[in-house]
């Protein structure tokens, strides 16, 4: 059943869809009044009738269901900025294997300068995540933050984990650090960008609290990085 968030519940047990899904719904799905859709608001999932199709569309609630996909370990990851195609497939897949919050960092080697476009491509990140998040069928839209710089990024050490992935460690392994988690506990895992971080930046984040943590033998591209380590994670949610 195809999924849709809202940010509002009408008076009368009713959502109102956004102008671009219930175009999906009316145009993409070419659903009917009486079709079934899945409605998120406030991360319950409710089973809804389309009861008006046109100009919005208005769906009824008929069920509540009791489903929780969210990983029992809330991640923020940050992520250096890298080229467009590459910063989308991150998003789409961090989003599908459960990120809590993204930010993108202004690292020192990122090729990428967002500057003046960053409300412009913060717009467009979120709505890869909401598209993601109904796909994947979350609970929730992850989190989109603004382009964060090296102070920014310094200052947020209020994690039970805070993680700075580096091809510069060899013995603090990720299995290693994830023994150590809890359900409930919040993790902040920063991914450099294609040239990796300058020795600035890793001292600056470690004197601050990051633990450098390795991910294997391998050298992975930055889009394959944070894929392995929220799979990592979702893998030892599922035992
Ligand atoms: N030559 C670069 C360097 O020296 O850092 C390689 C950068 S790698 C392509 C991009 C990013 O992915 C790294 O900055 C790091 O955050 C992460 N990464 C890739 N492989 C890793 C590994 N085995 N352990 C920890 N982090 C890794």
């Amino acid at each position: 059943m195809q999924r849709y968030f809202v940010n509002e519940q009408q008076k009368d047990q009713t959502f109102l869809l956004g102008k671009e899904d219930s175009y999906h719904i009316q145009k993409v799905m070419r659903m009917k009044v009486g079709d079934l859709i899945e409605v998120v608001y406030q991360g319950r999932v409710f089973h809804c009738l389309i009861s008006t199709l046109f100009p919005l569309v208005i769906a009824e609630i008929s069920s509540e269901q009791q489903e929780d996909r969210e990983l029992s370990i809330s991640v923020t990851l940050v992520q250096s900025l890298v080229k467009e195609q590459k910063m989308d497939y991150i998003l789409q897949k961090a989003t599908e294997l459960g990120v809590c919050a993204i930010y993108p960092y202004q690292a020192e080697r990122s090729v990428v300068k967002v500057g003046e476009k960053s409300d412009k491509k913060r717009q467009r990140w979120q709505s890869i995540v909401k598209e993601a998040s109904e796909q994947s069928k979350r609970n929730v839209i992850p989190f989109v933050g603004d382009v964060l710089t090296l102070s920014q990024l310094c200052r947020m050490t209020n994690y039970d984990f805070c993680l700075l992935c580096t091809v510069n460690e060899k013995e603090e392994i990720l299995k290693k650090v994830l023994s150590k988690c809890q359900k409930g506990d919040t993790m902040i895992v920063i991914v450099g960008p294609e040239g990796g971080f300058s020795e600035g930046e890793e001292e600056a984040l470690q004197e601050v609290g990051f633990l450098p943590v390795s991910l294997g033998k391998s050298v992975l591209r930055t889009e394959t990085a944070s894929s392995f380590l929220l799979s990592a994670i979702r893998y030892i949610d599922m035992e």
